[in-house]
């Protein structure tokens, strides 16, 4: 039987990973040659949830050219796999807008709830039965769903959280006799928030995706803290390696976006061609392409759709 690769997007994140570990779980299960992988480093936040539950880190992938592919909590060919056009898509399954054509009908499953776990968490709970309940591979797999809808919704406050994340995150806690998930996920944004051995360049790329928004190039970093203090400091830095990477990848605008979880909101930092354009997506005058934006807190609810009409 010919090997599917399960992989989530480019700057792995604790949801892309986890959900790729646990789909693996669930069609080797069901007798698929199936292994899970990562494209690129893994940040600390999805290190500790890994080392927190035993599971070994995913070997990288680089390229995909004629292999059979299932893609995971992306469906951009930019955030997905070197080659992944010459690649064979089996299947994908996402929580984003979709931006995704293909020469031949494949299976597409994308809904708009908070985390790709929480729809790889309805078909693994589907799988279950009593006697798996008490089957320690189980419980880990509960474990890093648990994990992946806790980092991407932030512990809920995100506004993509829906009901259905709650729910799915409730049952998968209890397999994983995790009492006090909230305590557990922010355990995991204090890992994110830790940025004193990383590089301002790094911290702004680590989770980046480039949209198009009319025709014009426009990257988008962002990171989740607990604590900004850390992140503030680095004020003339960051916009530093913001007009770099602008010049480099040839961007119209180039963004970072630091949100606080407890303040419910982000900073924005740009370097753009045009701060009108920015002004005007989110009604707020910048100081100097810095402006805190009150209830921000997803890139892709809250900040993409804003920036898309205004371009
Ligand atoms: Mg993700
Ligand atoms: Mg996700
Ligand atoms: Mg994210």
């Amino acid at each position: 039987m010919e090997k599917i690769y399960i992989f989530g997007h480019k700057n792995a994140d604790t949801d892309s990973v986890c959900s790729a570990i646990a789909y693996t779980w669930v069609l080797k299960r069901n007798g698929l040659n199936v292994e899970a992988y990562r494209l690129g480093k893994l940040n600390k936040e999805t290190k500790f949830v890994l080392e927190k539950f035993g599971v070994e880190e995913p070997e990288l992938l680089e390229d995909v050219e004629g292999k059979t592919c299932i893609l995971l909590d992306h469906n951009e060919f930019k955030q997905s796999a070197n080659n992944i056009e010459k690649a064979e898509i089996l299947e994908i399954i996402d929580h984003h807008k979709m931006n995704f054509s293909w020469h031949k009908p494949i299976a597409i499953l994308v809904r708009p709830v908070g985390s790709t776990c929480t729809i790889i968490g309805e078909i693994f709970l589907s799988e279950l039965t009593d006697e798996d309940l008490k089957d320690e591979e189980v419980k880990k797999i509960a474990g890093l769903l648990l994990a992946g809808i806790l980092s991407d919704t932030l512990v809920f406050k995100s506004s993509t959280t829906t009901g259905i994340d709650i729910n799915i995150a409730d049952i998968l806690s209890q397999i994983a006799d995790i009492e006090d998930f909230e305590n557990f996920g922010e355990e995991m944004l204090k890992k994110k928030s830790d940025i004193s051995d990383i590089k301002t360049r790094d911290m702004i790329l680590g989770d980046s995706k480039e949209f198009e928004f009319n025709g014009k190039k426009v990257l988008i970093g962002q990171l989740e803290v607990l604590d900004d203090s850390q992140a503030l400091e680095r004020e003339n830095e960051i916009f530093e390696e913001l007009k770099k990477i602008k010049q480099e990848k040839g961007l119209h605008s180039c963004v970072f976006v630091l949100t606080n979880v407890l303040k419910e909101g982000s900073y924005m930092f740009v370097v753009t061609d045009d701060i009108s354009l920015f002004e005007k997506a989110f009604d707020k005058k910048s100081e100097n392409g810095k402006a805190f934006l009150e209830g921000i807190m997803s890139r892709k609810k809250d900040i993409v759709p804003k920036l898309e009409k205004a371009f």
